[in-house]
């Protein structure tokens, strides 16, 4: 596996800095009562309008929802079509947490954006973009060539 970037909060533009504390808030209001397992995220627009998503469980698990979608369904529902960045953060202290494939899928749909993910202290992000964490996603009419 290729080492992935890592970069310091201190050291991370202040917009991005702002992304990662709103995921950090969106996790407050997760509602995980199944799992326990609580997620947010914040997703930053091309305008630079910030939107937060949290998980949304359900007592039948599929109709649950993520962090990433529900700040994506937020944004698409209130117009917005590009994107530029997203952050995730999750409960897990020692560990960094990505994107579940769905939410790749979903979100390739639109813009490469830039995915930042972090620890819930926020001491760094790891940084990579989302064709990097699902380089060949599922399309109509694909044409890739090997
Ligand atoms: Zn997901």
């Amino acid at each position: 596996m290729q080492s992935l970037k890592v970069v310091e909060f201190d050291k991370l533009d202040t917009t991005i800095q702002e992304l990662l504390r709103e995921a950090t808030k969106a996790r407050e209001f997760a509602y995980c009562p199944y799992s326990n397992f609580s997620v947010g995220a914040c997703l930053q627009c091309e305008d630079g309008t910030l939107y937060r998503g949290c998980n949304v469980e359900n007592a039948a698990y599929p109709a649950g929802i993520c962090a990433e979608r529900t700040a994506f369904v937020k944004a698409i529902s209130e117009g917005k079509s590009k994107f530029k960045s997203l952050a995730v953060i999750a409960n897990q202290e020692k560990f960094i947490t990505p994107p579940c494939g769905i939410c790749r899928q979903f979100m390739s749909e639109f813009d490469d954006i830039t995915v930042y993910l972090a620890k819930p202290t926020l001491e760094s992000a790891t940084v990579l973009k989302l064709s990097e964490l699902l380089p060949f996603q599922f399309q109509l009419n694909s044409d890739f060539t090997f």
